[in-house]
């Protein structure tokens, strides 16, 4: 990896649940790898970011300019400023909608890491995967390489892959994620061995179509057969929270010292929770939950909203 992972460590959760259903529960803590930059995103950019500081640019400036997409809030945005910054590389984002009066904490964060904003309208922003439009962007920024938004791409996902070489225990029986743009559950169904269940739990409203997205971004080389999707875990849709989210993070908080993020994590985790209480697991179960950070965006939240 291009990035220190050294911090990430599995932890064990302890709860009467647990123990009455017979299952364990642990955690893989990629939000230890930088307080506020998502794990699974610099993952994600693993391979992109190594192809762009290998590629000279023709200024001899070093690596190429990287290019990409991301709404106010975007945790991939955050890490792709974080991550270029490390690296030396220019970085561009291009943010759906008009520029606000008062930036986002994620999008100062962007600016500190030496970002380049460029606001377009949301009306322009559908059109971020269209050669035409990308053809454009080349020509008014000068040549960069492009990342489509959330990392969404066959190299993102073989980056998320990687995130399984921290776990050395092959004894899970269930890898727990939360998913967007399923890049992430793409690359852990990739490096998954043949008898663990991948469960994805969407924090997007109404997702029918992840299957076909995975499908896009391995190729035909995973088994969507040890793929469990459950569906009712997204709160009211992407960003949506309700009090019972809300408390469930502070429960956590103070019984595990677990932080989690509302926009994903707190979600995957109720769900596995909730999972654990209908029997979804078989006895014995063995299960890991990935958590993978975006703690950035509860800066979003109004103050006093969570215990940490
Ligand atoms: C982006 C993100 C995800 C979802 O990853 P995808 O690869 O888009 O499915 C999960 N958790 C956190 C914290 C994220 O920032």
């Amino acid at each position: 990896m291009l990035f220190d992972i050294s911090k990430a460590n599995i932890e064990e959760l302890h709860d009467d649940l647990f123990t009455e259903k017979q299952v364990s529960i642990s955690v893989l803590r990629l939000d230890k790898i930088h307080p506020l930059v998502s794990g699974n995103k610099l993952f994600k950019l693993h391979y992109f970011i190594e192809e762009a500081v290998n590629t000279n640019h023709p200024t001899g400036s070093g690596g190429k300019t990287i290019l990409t997409f991301g709404g106010a809030y975007s945790n991939h945005l955050a890490a792709t400023a974080y991550a270029c910054k490390l690296l030396q590389l220019k970085s561009i984002g291009i943010v759906r909608g008009e520029k606000p009066v008062q930036l986002s904490h994620t999008l100062q964060q962007c600016l500190q890491d030496g970002m380049q904003l460029e606001f377009i309208s949301r009306q322009e922003y559908t059109q971020k995967d269209d050669p035409a439009f990308i053809h454009k962007l080349k020509a008014t920024y000068g040549e960069c390489m492009i990342i489509p938004e959330g990392g969404y791409h066959p190299l993102g996902a073989k980056g998320a892959a990687l995130i399984m070489d921290l776990v050395k225990d092959n004894s899970y029986t269930h890898i727990c994620t939360a998913t967007g743009t399923a890049t992430t559950v793409a690359g852990i169904l990739m490096a998954a061995k043949p008898e663990q269940r991948v469960v994805s739990f969407p924090v997007l409203k109404g997702i029918t179509d992840n299957k076909i997205n995975i499908k896009q971004l391995t190729g035909e080389e995973v088994e969507l057969k040890n793929l469990m999707i459950l569906n009712n875990y997204h709160f009211g849709g992407y960003a949506k929270k309700t009090d019972q989210l809300i408390q469930f993070m502070n429960q956590c908080w103070l019984q595990h010292q677990l932080p989690l993020d509302f926009v994903y994590t707190a979600k995957m985790l109720f769900g596995t929770f909730d999972a654990v209480k209908n029997d979804t697991f078989t006895k014995g179960s063995k299960i890991l939950c990935l958590h993978t950070g975006g703690l950035q965006g509860n800066k979003s939240l109004p103050l006093n909203t969570l215990l940490f």
